[in-house]
């Protein structure tokens, strides 16, 4: 395409330039200055009503047009240009023997880019026209080029790669496609800023460059790659095509190649940050003959190799893939877009006192009110939230909706409920839940004490070391800590007794079976006097029948929370439960107009 061969070239000589004008004698001449100035690229027209189709076909880089021409004006034909989205923006230099101010300001309301007086100086107008391409290839720059990494963007790759597509078609052969996924270019974002995270990009994507050029010489991946062969494709993301792949081989030498490359530390601002690269491989003409497809099913195999446990892992598209991939890929956007339009919802599953079947709180539990799918569980979306890097958004809500939502009963004279809030893998890893939540105390005003932190068991455990330090922060801020689903995490009893947990909860797969299955029993009552043994408070979750009621009270056991109680519920219905059910110490359970949920 011309555009892009004058952009890239960086020459005007290469210009298309197109002549309209029904003087045959002008355009020869205008030509024959024109080549001596080393442009070789001509497209003339002396019948100006076949202007129109001759610039749709061939689309110049630039048009010399002349005004007062029979038929048709060149007032008309401008016109028509600049009513045409695709030949909008192409510039035109009018050629004018009129020499009054108004002929002038005409033509430049309808969108003349330049003017030249007839007879033509061939000075002049090669000054022109080079200021006139001058500017257009600074406006391509901004449409073509990522403005960050100065590598092309996904609009000019996606031009490439189609052109190198359909001489695949026409040779045969193969093309290789990389995309490279990289995170942390968000993170850094976000904790150093855009400065450092626009650094960044820039240093792997001159990584990038270097690789791609180097792959240009004997024996590597490709013998034709391009500067424009590398681009950034997404806001993390990156694209490398190689026209000419020898074999598949070849583009796996060239990803491994890309993720040693991105595997080495950036020093940015003083701090060292890796980032977790993937890459996908699409293969054409197998994997798709069109850019886009082509670009999708890399994409798809690059987000299933950042999924691997390596994380640096490169990973080849396969039809298997697609539908997966497609609807994790789709249920990410349309989690992302779910936060946008508010349509999650914090639902609150009381905590009841065994003793004295008070009230003591409640776990807060997310739910997605789906426009279609009606109230979807967290099982249907905390995991892909995971995957596509969305759990620390869905966290912060939670965190916030939860902190006000208990500032507020706190405020009513709830004064003793606590609110547990669940905490996922990869926020307790950042290591910022701390302050966050530190910064939330203090913008709601609610009273630590009023807020538990609920860590799965085996979250603890895969780095207990990292676990402790940040457990104790959260302990000295003073909100509470709870040991999430307990019993499934193989917690070792040395590490069990270093942890500064308040609560222990008995997880639900134990309480299942607890009033059949004798094991059962025997574990939940070792787990209660395991937790009051090292001085934690232990819950069951999960209770739905008397009996099992009846027996883990028998044990001893704290606090419970089932659906023989409540279900999590909206706030309002929540608030009205506790004001029902706040009963005299003492109250024995089931209350006598207590009718448990269906
Ligand atoms: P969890 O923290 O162990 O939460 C307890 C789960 O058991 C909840 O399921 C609750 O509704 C369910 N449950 C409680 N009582 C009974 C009962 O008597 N019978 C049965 N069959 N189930 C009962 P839910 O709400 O589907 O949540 C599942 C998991 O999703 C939670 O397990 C927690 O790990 C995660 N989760 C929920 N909300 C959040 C959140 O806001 N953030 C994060 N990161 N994870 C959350
Ligand atoms: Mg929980
Ligand atoms: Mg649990």
């Amino acid at each position: 395409m011309s555009l892009m061969r004058a952009k890239i070239s960086g020459l005007w000589q290469e210009a298309v330039v197109m002549m309209v004008d029904d003087e045959a004698l002008l355009t020869d001449v205008i030509q024959t200055h024109l080549e001596d100035h080393g442009y070789q690229r001509f497209i003339t027209c002396n019948e100006p009503t076949e202007a129109m189709a001759l610039i749709r076909a061939h689309r110049p880089d630039v048009l010399l047009l002349d005004l007062m021409m029979p038929k048709v004006s060149g007032f008309e034909i401008l016109s028509a240009m600049r009513a045409d989205p695709s030949l909008m923006y192409l510039p035109v230099i009018v050629l004018t023997a009129a020499s009054d101010a108004d002929t002038k300001l005409l033509a430049l309301e309808i969108g003349a880019t330049e003017f030249l007086a007839k007879p033509v100086d061939a000075s002049e107008l090669v000054l022109r026209l080079r200021n006139t391409l001058a500017f257009k290839q600074y406006q391509d720059r901004l449409a073509y080029v990522d403005p960050v990494t100065s590598l092309a963007n996904r609009q000019s790759f996606t031009l490439r790669l189609n052109q190198a597509l359909q001489r695949l078609r026409e040779n045969q052969g193969m093309l290789g496609l990389l995309h490279v996924s990289c995170d942390h270019f968000r993170q850094t974002r976000e904790t150093l800023g855009s400065r450092a995270a626009d650094e960044l990009l820039r240093l792997a994507a001159l990584r990038l460059q270097h690789l791609a050029a180097s792959a240009t010489e004997p024996g590597q991946a490709s013998a034709h790659m391009e500067p424009g062969d590398v681009a950034r494709v997404g806001e993390q993301d990156f694209a490398i095509a190689v026209p000419a792949l020898h074999d598949a081989d070849a583009a796996s030498l060239l990803a491994k190649q890309v993720l040693r490359a991105l595997s080495q530390p950036f020093e940015i601002e003083g701090h060292a940050i890796f980032l977790s690269p993937g890459v996908g491989v699409a293969l054409a003409p197998n994997d798709g003959d069109q850019a886009e497809t082509l670009l999708m099913n890399a994409d798809i195999a690059s987000a299933k190799a950042r999924e691997s446990q390596h994380k640096t892992h490169f990973e080849y598209f396969s039809a298997e893939l697609t539908e997966r991939s497609l609807q994790r890929l789709r249920l990410g956007r349309e989690i992302r877009m779910a936060l946008e339009r508010e349509e999650m919802r914090l639902h609150y599953q009381p905590k009841v006192c065994m003793r004295t079947g008070r009230i003591t709180g409640a776990e807060a539990l997310i739910r997605w009110q789906h426009p279609e799918h009606g109230l979807l569980l967290p099982s249907h979306f905390i995991g892909i939230a995971e995957e596509v890097g969305l759990i620390g958004d869905i966290s912060e809500w939670v965190m916030h909706v939860a902190c006000t939502q208990a500032a507020k009963w706190h405020g009513q004279g709830f004064e003793d409920l606590k609110i547990s809030i669940n905490v996922a893998k990869p926020h307790f890893d950042e290591g910022q839940l701390c302050p966050r939540l530190e910064q939330l105390l203090q913008e709601t005003g609610l009273p630590p004490q009023c807020l538990m932190v609920e860590l799965t068991e085996s979250m603890l455990v895969q780095d207990a070391a990292r676990a402790l330090e940040q457990m104790a922060d959260l302990r000295a801020l003073g909100v509470g800590l709870s040991i999430d689903d307990f019993g499934t995490g193989y917690s070792s009893l040395s590490y069990l007794k270093r942890f500064p947990a308040n609560e222990l909860k008995i997880d639900r797969s134990f309480i299942m079976d607890v009033a059949t299955h004798d094991k059962d029993r025997a574990i939940v009552q070792t787990v209660v006097t395991l937790g009051h043994s090292l001085g934690m408070d232990v819950v069951a979750e999960g209770i739905e029948t008397v009996e099992q009621h009846r027996i883990l009270q028998h044990s001893g056991c704290d606090v419970y929370q089932g659906f023989l109680f409540s279900k999590a519920i909206g706030p309002e219905a929540f608030e009205a439960l506790v004001k029902r059910h706040r009963k005299p110490p003492g109250a024995a359970w089931p209350p006598s107009d207590f009718t448990p949920p269906a």
